[in-house]
């Protein structure tokens, strides 16, 4: 019997036209859907992950399977792996979450990308950036095109995370015009659906978990602010495409829904759907709250062929089946 070859990072995939990809944040909520889809797709992952927002539980369906690796590491430092595509999603991304250390949302977003960009410049494959419809900070233009500059506030609390972004993007450019590397830039408008943590703060996992409870349902301002939600599982798909997009394509695109909705109007849909008894009540507005979004997806539809197919209603029962679950598991 032969001795059996060691595996190491260097080892190549085994099934034709399998790739081994990096997902950095793959413990993250949009991250953990992401290697499910890699993984199905016959690829193998690498869930690079600090642990910061992501959690275990997201992705313990995969630690058994031979072609998940989890590395828990901050994307803060840099280090060496042998990979043939990365998918850079680590950072905060709830503004409760990116706020609560600035610096550190500033840092991963910066440094990460930086230590990410060279990852791929040293490899010499393509690299795809999570960047975000915070770019647009509070739109003056709507609904917003890639073309929009926008409208950010450069030293207020979100700006952490909007200007860590912005850099992000930037230095996607000059890694792309300088050094002739392959990117990718998303701008991902708001996501939602099984898998977000119920204590990051975002609207639709605190509304449902709030008419789960029987809690009053928290409209920040008058709720007459807008957003447009976009399924996981329809973002994912877009962040496939764009990856696998004609080389020459670059970004940056809208990966959103662009169906708009007040928030009044989702806590109404929540209530309806889960038939809560709970009361809407209003709190302050937080400050530089973006007052509407809604993605032109133009591009999108013309460069990747994709375009959301889950409305709210399908996936916001989706979701909160999810949460109900979850629920029935923690009692
Ligand atoms: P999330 O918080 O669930 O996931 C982020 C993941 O990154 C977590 O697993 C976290 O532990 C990890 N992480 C954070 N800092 C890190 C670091 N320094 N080193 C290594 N890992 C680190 O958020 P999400 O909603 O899944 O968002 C994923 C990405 O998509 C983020 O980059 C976010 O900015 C972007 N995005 C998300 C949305 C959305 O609506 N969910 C919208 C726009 C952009
Ligand atoms: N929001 C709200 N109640 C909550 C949480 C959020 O009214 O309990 C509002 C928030 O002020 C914003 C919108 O919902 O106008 C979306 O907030 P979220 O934090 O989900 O994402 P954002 O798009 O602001 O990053």
């Amino acid at each position: 019997m032969g001795i059996p070859k060691p595996t190491t990072n260097n080892q190549q995939p085994t099934t034709p036209g399998s790739k081994r990809i990096l997902v950095t944040g793959g413990a993250g909520f949009i991250g953990s859907h992401l290697c499910d889809k890699l993984i199905t797709e016959g690829h193998e992952v690498l869930c690079l992950d600090n642990f910061y927002t992501g959690r275990r539980a997201n992705i313990l369906h995969l630690l058994d399977n031979p072609s998940f690796e989890l590395i828990r590491h901050d994307v803060i430092e840099s280090l060496r792996l042998e990979v043939d595509e990365i998918y850079n999603l680590a950072c905060p991304a709830s503004p409760v979450h990116y706020q609560h250390n600035p610096v550190a949302t500033t840092k991963t977003s910066i440094v990460g990308a930086l230590n990410m960009l060279g990852l791929a410049k040293r490899l010499k494959i393509k690299i795809l950036q999570a960047s975000t419809s915070e770019v647009y900070g509070d739109p003056a233009v709507h609904p917003q095109p890639e073309t929009y500059w926008g409208n950010v506030n450069p030293i207020g609390p979100r700006s952490c995370y909007d200007e860590g972004k912005r850099c992000a993007e930037t230095l996607f450019f000059d890694y792309h015009r300088q050094h002739k590397l392959k990117i990718k830039v998303a701008r991902i408008f708001n996501t939602y659906g099984p898998r977000m943590s119920s204590n990051d703060g975002r609207v639709v996992s605190n509304f449902i978990v709030q008419s789960l409870c029987g809690e009053d349902i928290t409209v920040y301002g008058d709720g007459s602010q807008t957003r447009s939600f976009c399924y996981v599982d329809d973002t994912v798909k877009g962040l496939i495409s764009l990856m696998n997009s004609q080389d020459d394509f670059t970004g940056p695109v809208n990966i959103g829904n662009p169906d708009e909705f007040t928030v009044l109007q989702l806590a109404q849909k929540v209530i309806e759907l889960t038939g809560s008894k709970s009361h809407i009540i209003h709190k302050p507005l937080p400050q530089d709250d973006p007052r509407q979004r809604k993605p032109v997806i133009d591009l999108a539809k013309e460069q990747l062929e994709w375009q959301p197919t889950i409305p709210l209603a399908e996936g916001l029962k989706k979701t909160v089946e999810y949460f109900s679950r979850q629920f029935a598991v923690d009692r």
